[in-house]
């Protein structure tokens, strides 16, 4: 049985890096964690391609440039208390671990996710539980971290059953990798804590074609048969997904999944991560580009934090027509 790949050596073992980058490799490791899992690492053909691309550590990692931020998107000036962050009136996220199933190296939280972080104690998931329920105004629970889908069924399912029984809350909605990245937790019971009487969204985030394999497939097709409806949600990454042909492939892809591309994410400028930047500009021409030669169910907003925590904002591209 293959293991997730964790330490510089492994990945030096495995061909995915070289020898020569060992020293460098291990100061990265030592500040930002590190996962490949066996089915990440079955859609790897190449240490430069567009899925070891979003996984593989790189020296680059080291150097933060003046405008990067530790946390980009002000989540802690938003947080009423110990893993909520409460941006929107109507809707709040929870993020009851901050462990993934993969590291992604553009990750705007990469200063605080990794295997051991964050996982709320049994009171601190109590308290944030309780303000949910003494919030009437937020009507939607999002489920994030880390990777929601990284708790057990019983402990997602208690969380699930306390937010469903509360009547202000509308909907649930979840984002994770798991299903692409790590397919073998869809489990019968992670299915049934998924089976939801209230609608359950859940975000899956995804940033090239080659990432879908049978397993994957598996799962979402699973996951779409106990009602759970499945949205999309890419990162623009510079040599990952940044042309046309990538992005239309992505979006195509998602849609033989039964996924709806929800939102394209312009990169948040956290640490150590200028080396996947797409400019705004070039971005709205990709989309632009793809206007008209993809279904409109294919198409995601694209969207960009503001600074401050002022919340996602959609970036274009528009078009400016004549009034009729
Ligand atoms: C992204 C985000 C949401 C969800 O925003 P949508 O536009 O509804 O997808 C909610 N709260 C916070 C703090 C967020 O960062
Ligand atoms: S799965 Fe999400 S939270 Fe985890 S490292 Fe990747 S982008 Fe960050």
């Amino acid at each position: 049985m293959a293991r997730t790949l964790r330490r510089p050596e492994e990945l030096i073992a495995a061909g995915l890096a070289e020898p020569a980058a060992l020293p460098a490799l291990r100061q990265v490791a030592e500040r930002y964690a590190i996962a490949l899992t066996p089915t990440v690492r079955a859609r790897i053909t190449a240490p430069d391609d567009p899925v070891a691309r979003q996984y593989l550590p790189d020296p680059a990692e080291l150097l933060t440039l003046p405008h990067e931020r530790e946390d980009p998107t002000a989540d802690r000036a938003f947080s009423p208390i110990k893993g909520v962050v409460h941006r929107y009136p109507d809707r709040a996220l929870l993020l009851p671990l901050l462990a993934c199933p993969v590291y992604c190296r553009f990750c705007f939280r990469r200063e605080r996710v990794g295997p051991g972080g964050g996982l709320l104690s049994e009171a601190e998931l109590a308290a944030a539980l309780d303000w949910f329920a003494a919030t009437p105004a937020v009507r939607e629970a999002i489920l994030t971290g880390g990777d929601p889908l990284m708790l057990s069924p019983r402990r997602l399912t208690q969380i699930l059953d306390r937010l469903e029984g509360m009547a202000h809350i509308a909907r649930l909605r979840i984002h994770s990798r798991v299903p692409v990245a790590d397919p073998t937790r869809i489990t019968e019971p992670m299915l049934a804590a998924l089976t939801r009487r209230k609608p359950l969204y859940l975000c899956v985030h995804v940033n090239h074609a080659q990432e879908f394999g049978p397993e994957a497939a598996a799962a979402l097709a699973a996951l779409h048969r106990a009602g759970v409806v499945l949205l999309g949600q890419s990162v623009l990454l510079a040599g990952v997904n940044d042309s046309e042909e990538a992005l239309q492939d992505l979006f195509e892809a998602m849609l033989a999944h039964r996924i709806k591309p929800y939102y394209l994410h312009a990169l948040d400028p956290a640490p150590g991560t200028a080396r996947f930047a797409v400019p705004d500009r070039r971005a709205r021409a990709l989309l632009a580009g793809l206007r008209g030669r993809i279904s409109g169910l294919a198409w995601p907003t694209l969207v960009r934090e503001a600074p401050g925590g002022a919340g996602k904002k959609p970036i274009g591209p528009v078009w400016e027509l004549p009034s009729p």
